[in-house]
């Protein structure tokens, strides 16, 4: 089965060479054209366009930013609709709005192919590691035949209703992660502002019934001062919007929706923990780590 793969970032580019690793001929095509180089040293194929990679493929899998990127890839200059071909699967494991997936899945089919919407849970090390949590929507009989894909891709693969639905599920697991960016910001700058060392303060979370994989890898960064981005601040910002938009109006939800449209023009490139800096910039600087 030959697969076509959109997008490599920070998820695309370890999802994508898991399956080159596995052995499946994969072609890519990525906006920026510097991204593929490294995969072009290694001798995988390059598409010029999502509808000549559409072309020479059985499956493709999009891995981009938003809903406008999407509809770039879709609806765009030699996008992926208006070919020819039929029977083709076309996955969207971005993290988009349900709204999306329904509109381009309804256009996927009028020509004859096939959508599921997949995005995932899990970061750019879950990615790397085949470990990530997909949730899908869209055709069950169309879920059995990409199986075998996602198999190398994630942990767990878990239908949850019909197009979109993946997306709605997406959002919701997306709305807790941005209460524990939150949360574990707030409880570091509370405990630095009453002289309680950050590291003591981690330690302690990791090791009580709070500590989780996000702890840890958010713990950590908090401690060494490294906001490089896994899951770049941006993007939930991004989602926060997407989820407000399908009706997200709970208390927690306003709060954090806020802080996060507040700190992406200044942080939005950096990580998602990165928003302790915008909680609390000046006690941030000024108290002992
Ligand atoms: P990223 O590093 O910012 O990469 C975004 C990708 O989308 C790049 O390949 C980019 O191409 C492409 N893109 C953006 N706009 C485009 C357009 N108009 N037309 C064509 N391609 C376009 O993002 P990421 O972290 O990989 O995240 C990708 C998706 O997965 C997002 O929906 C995100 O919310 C979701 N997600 C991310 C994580 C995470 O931890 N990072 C975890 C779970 C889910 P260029 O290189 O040309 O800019």
């Amino acid at each position: 089965m030959k697969i076509g793969w959109i997008g490599l970032g920070n998820m695309g580019s370890p999802m994508s060479q898991r399956l080159i690793n596995a052995g499946y001929p994969v072609t890519v095509y990525n906006r920026n054209k510097a991204k593929e180089e490294p995969l072009k040293l290694i001798g995988v194929t390059v598409a010029s366009s999502p509808r000549l990679l559409l072309e020479q493929v059985d499956i493709v899998i999009i891995m981009v930013t938003d809903d406008q990127a999407i509809r770039q890839v879709f609806t765009g200059d030699n996008g992926l609709l208006g070919t020819k071909t039929i029977g083709k699967i076309i996955i969207n494991m971005s993290t988009v709005s349900p709204g999306i997936s329904k509109e381009m899945a309804s256009l996927c089919s009028q020509e004859g192919n096939h959508y599921l919407d997949a995005p995932v849970s899990g970061s750019v090390k879950q990615a790397e590691e085949g470990q990530l949590v997909i949730m899908v929507g869209g055709n069950d009989t169309i879920l059995e035949k990409a199986k075998p894909i996602f198999e190398h891709l994630g942990k767990l693969i878990l239908h949850v209703g019909g197009t979109g639905a993946g997306n709605t599920a997406k959002l919701a697991i997306n709305i807790l992660l941005a209460f524990h960016a939150q949360g574990l910001a707030e409880a570091v700058i509370f405990a630095r502002q009453n002289e309680i060392k950050t590291e003591d303060l981690i330690t302690l979370i990791n090791n009580s019934a709070l500590g989780n994989v996000f702890t840890k890898i958010k713990g950590d960064a908090i401690i060494q001062n490294n906001y490089r981005a896994a899951f770049a601040l941006k993007h939930i910002a991004k989602d926060l919007r997407l989820a407000k938009e399908e009706g997200l109006a709970t208390p927690m939800g306003e709060t954090t929706f806020k802080t996060f449209q507040q700190a992406k023009p200044v942080l939005g490139e950096e990580d998602i923990i990165a928003v302790i800096k915008y909680i609390s910039p000046h006690s941030y600087d000024a108290l002992p780590t």
